[in-house]
């Protein structure tokens, strides 16, 4: 159920390939497996078990079995704290193993997994172990003939699935509110990307959780996801992914009418004005596309820029994307951009640049796959310009290093491009003008705006979208309200 893995950074561990169910790893009711590749050396790493229908119902009902069962449900939030803060330094201690799996078999660089990913795990964690003892009810004051109080309980067993993009991140955002609000879990992990988050399921055995109270299974989307979104027995869906997978998810929960919040796709904008620090958004707006291989939900992926400036930003920014995105090994303390995280990702992305150019975009830079020592799937950083809303790399998600730069005219022009899309994930803005600044961040249709910067989330900060890009927040206070169910309790004070 396990084996022995090593890295190129010499790195050494046991990875485990089962399902996690009740605190044991397990082998799949057919004995069905994935097998993970390394996206830099399209080189099998290893097989792990994939959940079939029956293998969910086994995780639902340990999970079900586990949230009654008082080694959980009679423990004070500042128990179940403890038991989060343990699993962080958990985390923390294997910080390194941690990372170099992520980098195998996601392809991210092993420097953004370590100072950047494993961090966030922990952040997460301890943050919502110090909401654990701290997200209670109200009392009510309507007069004299009735106490009224409200209570927080958690939801039950909350089913959660989560994309290949952010393998531990995405664990932790869906782990950290559920357990602080006392719920038991069955986390599915993406299908391309199942190691990581494996191997964290034998810490959190190891900090002490009882079994059952957090399951965690690999397995394709449409049979294990789909098992578990129908489930009669599952209370809530929290899932992060594609915009076509969250609608399949709406109509699949509907029968039992779970609760669901989504996180899936964006086309963020990223506005520059005439009188913008272009060296500040040249900066920016490599951080918002470039990072984690473009593989990002909220990807400043349309880059907007005032006529006036728009030659002036695009030399800045073609340098900037010249200096930093060095491709190559994610092990190599150098490189920036490792490869895309499969082929089918690497194909689409391709398919996307070569629409890009027949509907007539320029390419500024980039436009072509770019293997590393004749391996792999890398793809230059591209950028185009003079790209038309109509136009599909304006209007679709891409999800890999490639931007659509536009020009407009008007601040109103501006606004009415970067809301002409149906998602509203993320947003940003530069400007010197402090009063633009905030009337624009308003007019924009997005769950987030970053204004003179681009995607620096932050854990303490609510996460989510608008329209096409999901339903509900993750992070910050508001990532415990989809986790509780909010009681009301009346009491008749009069004789
Ligand atoms: P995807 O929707 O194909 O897969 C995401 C997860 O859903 C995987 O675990 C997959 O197995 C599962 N799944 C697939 N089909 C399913 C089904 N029929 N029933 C239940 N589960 C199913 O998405 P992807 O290609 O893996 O991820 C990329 C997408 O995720 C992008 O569109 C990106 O924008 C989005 N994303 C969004 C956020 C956010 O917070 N908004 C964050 C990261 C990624």
């Amino acid at each position: 159920m396990e084996v022995e893995l090593s890295a190129p950074n010499g790195k050494r561990w046991t990875q485990p390939l089962g399902l996690f169910i009740n605190n044991e790893f397990v082998k799949s009711s057919n004995g069905q497996t994935i097998t993970s590749v390394n996206p830099a050396t399209e080189e099998e790493i290893c097989s792990v078990f994939a959940a079939t229908e029956e293998d969910v119902d086994k995780a639902v009902a340990a999970a079900r079995k586990a949230f009654k069962h008082p080694s959980w449900k009679s423990l004070s939030g500042t128990e179940r704290g403890a038991l989060m803060v343990k699993l962080a330094d958990l985390v923390a201690q294997h910080a390194e193993t941690l990372a170099t799996i992520e980098c195998l078999d996601n392809g991210k660089p092993y420097s953004v997994a370590l100072s950047e990913n494993v961090p966030e795990v922990i952040n997460v964690l301890k943050y919502y172990a110090g909401y654990a003892d701290k997200n209670f009810g109200q009392v009510i004051d309507v007069g004299p003939a009735k106490f009224a109080y409200t209570v927080k309980e958690p939801l039950g067993v909350c089913g959660q699935i989560i994309p290949w993009n952010y393998p531990l991140d995405m664990a932790a955002w869906k782990l950290g509110p559920a357990l602080c609000c006392g719920n038991t879990v069955v986390l599915k992990l993406a299908e391309q990307t199942p190691l990581s988050v494996l191997y964290m399921a034998k810490l959190i055995k190891e900090a002490g959780f009882p079994p059952g109270v957090v399951n965690i299974i690999n397995g394709h989307g449409p049979e294990a996801g789909a098992a578990l979104v129908q489930h009669p027995n599952v209370d809530k869906i929290a899932f992060t992914g594609s915009t076509a997978t969250g609608k399949q998810i709406m109509k699949m929960a509907s029968g039992t009418m779970k609760n669901i919040t989504l996180e899936t796709g964006g086309k963020s904008p990223l506005l520059i004005f005439e009188d913008a620090d272009l060296d500040l958004a040249a900066t920016w707006s490599h951080t918002g596309i470039m990072s984690n291989q473009g593989q990002i939900c909220t990807a400043t992926s349309r880059i907007l820029v005032h006529e006036k400036v728009c030659d002036a930003f695009v030399e800045k920014f073609k340098a900037k994307v010249k200096d930093i995105s060095i491709l190559g090994d994610p092990f190599e303390e150098s490189t920036f951009q490792g490869p895309q995280v499969t082929k089918a990702q690497y194909e689409r992305v391709l398919g996307y640049i070569r629409s890009g150019k027949e509907e007539g975009a320029t390419i500024m830079l980039g436009g072509e796959a770019a293997p590393h020592k004749g391996k792999g799937f890398f793809i230059q950083p591209t950028v185009f310009t003079d790209v038309k809303p109509t136009m599909k790399i304006f209007q679709e998600e891409i999800f890999g290093p490639c931007v659509a730069i536009a020009a407009f005219k008007t601040e109103e022009e501006a606004i009415e491009l970067a809301n002409n899309t149906a998602y509203g994930l993320g947003a940003a803005l530069f400007t010197r003008d402090l009063t633009r600044a905030h009337r624009v961040a308003r007019e924009i249709e997005a769950g987030m705006v970053w204004i003179n910067s681009s995607n620096d989330s932050d854990f303490r900060i609510p996460f989510g979208g608008v329209k096409q890009s999901g339903i509900g927040r993750e992070l910050g206070e508001a990532g415990l309200a989809p986790y509780c169910n909010i009681k009301a309790i009346h009491v008749n004070m009069t004789a």
